[in-house]
């Protein structure tokens, strides 16, 4: 199935529910990062987060930044995810890998770390991003960010996300969250009842493998409340803004001497995109025409 996003609602408007496949994408992430098993669990389900998370924002253009700073072996994560529906991020130790952990499962709270902050920055645009730290719950992502959702923003939320990768790569990712409006979360049983079965589920990839799709996962979870599929279903895909200019723009701030000494020692200069891998080369004569640049504005 295509990654995909698609909303729903329930209980005549008072629940909010965004479902997310993110397969491919993190896919991608994994084949671009070079990615070991935990730490394509730990991006994908953290890509899947930012996407669900940027879903409930209204102005086009809008975006959210997360970053996970554990103080695991796989250092920080960081993703940018829009409202449009892209997303890119990165790990600032891809290759690390971790033995299971008790329950047999990828132990991405181990490799992320129990101790550490959550960050969130949500960008509508206007120059004046609004952010939020909390602290985190079990590393584990899934848990922080809704404990995020209850105590920064709260929304009584549940939040489920996952990542299933093998030796053939990723075969299923993704997640969903269901937020209990304000004029509904006074409403004490139907949270109770929805907090239940949303920990009933034995995670989220396992439904995507038993074949079931966001529309059949929504009914098992909100198909006696009222639950009223929108139309719309978005596509989903990883992409980084970067490009070759930016990279020269880049270069240039490091300034005359600085690029003469890349020309002299390394005959050029080579810039890798932190987000997604992507590797840009200079040859000595952009280089040069770098400088040429300078030198004409300086005049
Ligand atoms: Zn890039």
């Amino acid at each position: 199935m295509a990654d995909q996003l698609i909303r729903a609602t329930a209980a005549a408007g008072g629940i909010r529910a965004v479902g997310v496949i993110t397969t491919r994408l993190t896919e991608e992430a994994r084949r671009r990062h070079k990615l070991s098993y935990v730490a394509t669990a730990a991006l994908g389900r953290t890509m899947s987060s930012g996407l669900l998370l940027a879903s409930n924002m209204k102005r086009e253009g809008s975006r959210v930044n997360i970053r996970v700073k554990g103080k695991g072996p796989l250092g920080g994560i960081l993703i940018d995810a829009g409202l449009d529906g892209t997303v890119r991020g990165y790990v600032d130790n891809p290759s690390v890998e971790l033995p299971p952990n008790e329950r047999g499962k990828l132990d991405v709270g181990g490799a992320v770390g129990h101790d550490g902050y959550l960050y969130v920055v949500r960008d509508v645009g206007y120059g004046y991003p609004y952010s939020s730290t909390v602290e985190l719950v079990s590393g584990e992502i899934g848990d922080d960010i809704a404990h995020y959702l209850v105590t920064s923003e709260q929304t009584p939320s549940a939040l489920v996300v996952g990542v299933f990768v093998g030796a053939e790569g990723v075969t299923a990712a993704g997640g969903i969250l269901i937020q209990v409006l304000p004029k509904a979360a006074t409403d004490e049983a139907l949270v109770k009842t929805l907090e239940s079965r949303v920990a009933k589920l034995a995670g989220f990839t396992p439904l995507l493998q038993e074949g079931k799709t966001l529309p059949e996962i929504f009914e098992q979870l909100l198909g006696d409340m009222g639950l009223v599929m929108l139309p719309e279903v978005q596509m989903l895909r990883f992409h980084c803004g970067c490009s070759f200019e930016r990279v020269l723009g880049a270069l240039k701030m490091l300034g005359v001497a600085e690029l003469q000494d890349m020309i002299e020692k390394d005959h050029g200069a080579e810039a890798t995109c932190h987000f997604c891998g992507e590797v840009y080369q200079a040859s000595s004569e952009e280089l040069a025409r770098l400088i040429e640049d300078l030198r004409s504005e300086s005049l």
